[in-house]
């Protein structure tokens, strides 16, 4: 198995090959199977014996892949879409074969160094000073709960007298299901709702009348708000300078969940809506989600790493080498130890083309967001139901059930034409087109509407 024999040698190029072709390519949108249609066509892989390269190649080309979604087809405008450059999955394979242990500045200092002027340019779109810095994690998921981590050892080291009766965050309605995950399940925290202006954002007034309305004990124990700069359902920013201010006044630790939106600061048609973001404690950002990397990837950095250092460092006797004052351990400053150079393809990739690329590429779905903002605005089949500050259009089809949009929903999926889920808003079914590849088209946007015009299922 670890010699590099003439069969290893065939199977990496035919390898290589597969993974060309999957990038020069405009891949179908594909579709899941069921546990047991993939049990027919696939049977048992895993033998005694092994089934062989060919064989396993074979039922990855043209048995698994295929009932793999392809999240970069233009069409794709489900959840949040994924659109790597070719650059960055092309690196991708580099990091794959490297296998650099990038917990460590001892043992992956050359990947971690790329890394971080990689979050340096992060850094410096949020506004954080030269001190700020970070690690890129799996997810935002993962990125959330870090900085929240952080956040409440900073409160618990910083507060005189006994602990609150219950630590708590607080969010709004819009806030991602990971931050209320983090807080209510992972840290046996506290989440308290701010109710989101007509639009759903978090406001520093509603902060403030939420906070007047709370009991003494429980104010108490807020140690942090976190305010999402692009919402995943409605592609809005919430009042962050309002946020900030309030949270300056009580000395809470301001966390900015920008795990989809984030990536707007490198706009500049929309960087007036994250001001105030320079005052945050702690920002995430997901390369794979609109700055064209694969997965898995985020940006987690904090405007002072000494506190996430003091939160997360992990001591063992084995680790005092590489526990070392000065050096830029990535470990330091999330929930994980081992890690992949998870921030390397997105680093390669913003090398390679520079950072005027990603404004531009951003900036273009942008455009494309409003063409098709205007053109739900122009049909009469279609309603939008909240104004998008980003690229995120929420809408709803006149007259359709919440079975219709399911029906059709599979129906285009099947078709191989486009991914359209159905989301919820205000309590009632609609659905939306998230717009982070810079291949889709208006002229995509369009057709998928036409699909809507016939009227019941
Ligand atoms: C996607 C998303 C997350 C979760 O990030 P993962 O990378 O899926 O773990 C958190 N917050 C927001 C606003 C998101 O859009």
């Amino acid at each position: 198995m670890h010699t590099y024999t003439d069969v290893s040698a065939a199977t990496a190029r035919a390898l290589a090959d597969l993974c060309l072709d999957r990038l020069s390519m405009h891949a179908p949108l594909d579709n899941s199977l069921t546990p047991d249609e993939l049990g027919a066509i696939a049977g048992e892989t895993v033998t005694e014996s092994g089934i062989g390269h060919d064989e396993a190649l074979r039922l990855w080309e043209h048995v698994f892949a295929p009932a793999c979604l392809s999240v970069d087809h233009p069409r794709y405008l489900a959840f949040i879409p994924g659109a790597p450059s070719k650059a960055s999955a092309a690196f991708d394979m580099l990091v794959g074969a490297s296998n650099v242990y990038a917990g460590s500045w001892l043992e992956g200092s050359g990947a971690v160094y790329a890394e971080n002027q990689a979050l340096r340019w992060i850094s410096d779109l949020v506004g954080f000073g030269e001190g700020a810095g970070g690690v890129f994690v799996q997810g935002g998921t993962i990125g959330n709960l870090s900085a929240l981590v952080a956040a409440r050892e900073t409160a618990r080291h910083n507060r005189v007298g006994s602990p609150p009766r219950r630590w708590a965050v607080l969010v709004t309605d819009e806030t991602h299901s990971s931050v209320k995950h983090a807080v209510q399940v992972v840290m046996d925290a506290e989440v308290i709702s701010v109710p989101g202006d007509e639009r759903g954002r978090l406001t520093g007034t509603a902060l403030r009348e939420r906070l007047a309305e709370l009991s003494e004990s429980e104010r108490d124990g807020i140690f942090a708000v976190v305010a999402t700069a692009g919402s995943t359902n409605l592609g809005v920013v919430d009042d962050i300078a309002g946020v900030a201010a309030v949270a300056q006044e009580h000395g809470w630790w301001l966390h900015i969940d920008g795990a989809y939106g984030g990536a707007g600061l490198a706009a500049p048609s929309v960087r007036h809506l994250y001001a105030g973001i320079e005052h945050a404690d702690s920002f995430i950002v997901d390369p794979h989600k609109w700055l064209f990397a694969p997965y898995d990837s985020c940006a987690l950095i904090y405007r002072d790493p000494v506190l996430a250092r003091a939160a997360h460092t992990q001591k063992a006797g084995y680790l005092d080498p590489v526990n070392v004052e000065g050096e830029w351990n990535p470990s330091d400053f999330s929930v994980q130890l081992t890690r992949r150079a998870r921030g390397l393809p997105f680093w390669f990739s913003l090398a390679v083309h520079g950072t005027a690329a990603y404004t531009d590429a951003i900036e273009h779905t942008l455009t494309v967001a409003r063409a098709g903002r205007d053109l739900i605005g122009a049909a009469e089949h279609v309603r939008l139901l909240a104004e998008p500050d980003l690229s995120v259009l929420i809408f709803e089809r006149i007259g359709w059930s919440a079975s219709d949009y399911v029906t059709w929903s599979a129906e285009v999926l099947n078709d191989g034409f486009a991914f359209v889920t159905p989301t919820k808003h205000d309590g009632k079914v609609c659905t939306r087109f998230a717009i982070v590849n810079p291949t889709t088209t208006v002229d995509d946007l369009r057709q998928i509407l036409n699909s809507m015009r016939q009227a019941a299922r």
